[in-house]
């Protein structure tokens, strides 16, 4: 027996906040569109979850407002529902405290003076060589090195980098710094001052990172609040949001080129979905394995090639009114590499005399960390209090959150593999990949949102043309 079929015109695989955002561009347009999304709630890793009587976030998620559009947009969804905060972010680093961004002034009066003069030097060589012989890079390692000077790279980056990604910056492309690493602003101080007596930075270029004085938005629920309001304003516009649906297959006919169906997995049964137009946001290798007919063999050996790396975050209630002093701090050489406290931006924290610390982790599926063995918590709980956190029998609730696609992994050599992803892509006329994970890049929410935005805009235009 045939199932029977759904129809929407517009497709969105995924409801993060790429996702939704095409969906609430789309459903504004009057367009009839369906978010398919395999979470429980709306919003990917941008949501929280309701464990106890607390809101746990997958990482603390706050809303920059570098995009005036979507920032105004977004706050006029969520009315009152949005705390605006103070960007109060420090790193530990050397046993002392900096803001971040790093800031020159705190480097200076923070680092030993022997080690500053000696990291300065080779940041002053590193400029000197790239000024006068430019090079490409062959892997993170050398960007690294090209950007900072080996001194610098040996005290700040080697480590941590290798900790943070479980493998050795060597093996890691130098297109990860380009799109992933933030730059360090004191460092730009130094580069201005060596660019003013005319030795050029031809280095590569990192990510700009948060602005010192910039203001976040955040909720009492949470990061929740913002996806729930945005996937409301789709409904509201007549859209459709199916959650706890995983997308199963993308069937699509190879004479047209073009995608016809979706089908998914909801409430126990497979659903069939028509569509004109589809937008996926979920992993790009996994929409390929999706796929049927499948893509020829090489673009499915080359999707196997495309990996992302792990999360697991620790949730953790706490018999303390307050912790940290300040939203996140970063760590370079404990067990985990930042903790935030939610409730110093608002979040509303059951019972109000607690608190709730997230802790970050990178890991891999099924080792201590993601299974959180006693052996994992031990040596988390075991740096809080070497950190002056919080004490381990202050912590009375433990949960934790995964994400197995938490990060793209932009491993040594990736590159060809995710263009042979796209090329394919590319030959399906109505078939996006966007967003964080279909992407396979880093953006923040707005950014997803913006791409999510893109995307619609590019299916209205073929779908009003037709
Ligand atoms: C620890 C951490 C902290 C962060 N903090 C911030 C911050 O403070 N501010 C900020 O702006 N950004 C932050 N980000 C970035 C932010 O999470 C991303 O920008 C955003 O989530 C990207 O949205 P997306 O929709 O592209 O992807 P995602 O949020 O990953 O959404 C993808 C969606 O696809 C769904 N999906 C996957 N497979 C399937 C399937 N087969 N079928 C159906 N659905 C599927 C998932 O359920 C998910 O809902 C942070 C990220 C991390 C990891």
């Amino acid at each position: 027996m045939s199932l029977p079929i759904s129809q929407t015109r517009v497709a969105i695989l995924g409801g993060g906040p790429c996702g939704l955002y095409a969906a609430r561009v789309l459903s504004r347009a009057g367009i009839a569109v369906t978010v398919l999304d395999k979470g429980a709630r709306p919003g990917g890793l941008a949501t929280s979850h309701q464990r106890g009587n607390n809101w746990y976030d997958m990482g603390c998620h706050m809303l920059h407002e570098f995009d005036n559009e979507i920032y105004q947009d977004m706050m006029a969804l969520m009315g009152d529902e949005s705390i605006p905060v103070q960007l109060d972010a420090k790193i530990r680093w050397a046993g002392s405290f900096y803001r971040y961004p790093l800031q020159f002034q705190d480097m200076i009066r923070g680092i030993p003076p022997a080690t500053l003069i000696h990291n300065c030097l080779g940041l002053f060589a590193a400029q000197i060589r790239s000024s006068l012989v430019p090079w490409t890079p062959k892997n993170a390692e050398e960007a690294l090195i090209m950007l900072y000077g080996h001194p610098l790279y040996e005290f700040f980056f080697k480590d941590f980098t290798h900790r943070y990604w479980g493998i050795h910056p060597s093996q890691l492309s130098a297109t990860f710094i380009t799109t992933k690493m933030p730059r360090l602003s004191a460092v730009d101080v130094i580069k201005r001052a060596l660019g003013k007596i005319g030795i050029k930075d031809r280095s590569v270029k990192a990510v700009d990172s948060a602005l010192l004085d910039e203001t976040l938005h955040y909720s009492r629920t949470g990061a929740e609040a913002m996806p729930r309001h945005i996937a409301k304003a789709v409904t509201a516009a007549g859209g459709q949001i199916i959650q706890n649906a995983e997308v199963t297959q993308l069937i699509h006919n190879p004479d047209t080129g073009r995608v016809t169906h979706v089908q998914y997995h909801h409430e126990g049964a497979d659903h069939t979905l028509a569509c004109d137009e589809c937008i996926s946001t979920i992993p790009i290798p996994h929409l390929l394995l999706r796929a049927s007919p499948p893509p020829p063999d090489p673009v499915l050996t080359a999707a196997s090639e495309i990996r992302y790396k792990p999360i697991a975050i620790y949730g953790l209630l706490v018999k303390k009114t307050k912790c940290i002093d300040g939203l996140y701090i970063y760590y370079r050489d404990r067990a985990f590499h930042r903790v935030g406290e939610p409730k110093n931006a608002g979040l509303i924290v059951n019972p109000p005399d607690h608190t709730v610390l997230i802790v970050e982790t990178t890991c891999e599926i099924g080792d201590p960390k993601w299974n959180a063995t006693p052996d994992a918590k031990d040596q988390i709980f075991a740096d809080l209090e070497l950190e002056n956190i919080c004490h381990r029998d202050d912590i009375v609730e433990t949960h934790i959150l995964h994400s197995e696609t938490g990060y793209p992994l932009f491993s040594l050599g990736f590159e060809p593999h995710l263009d042979q992803l796209k090329s394919w892509i590319a030959s399906i006329s109505n078939l996006q990949s966007v967003g964080r994970q279909g992407g396979f890049t880093y953006p923040n929410m707005h950014s997803a949102m913006r791409m999510g935005a893109k995307a619609a805009d590019a299916a209205l235009k073929r779908l009003t043309a037709a």
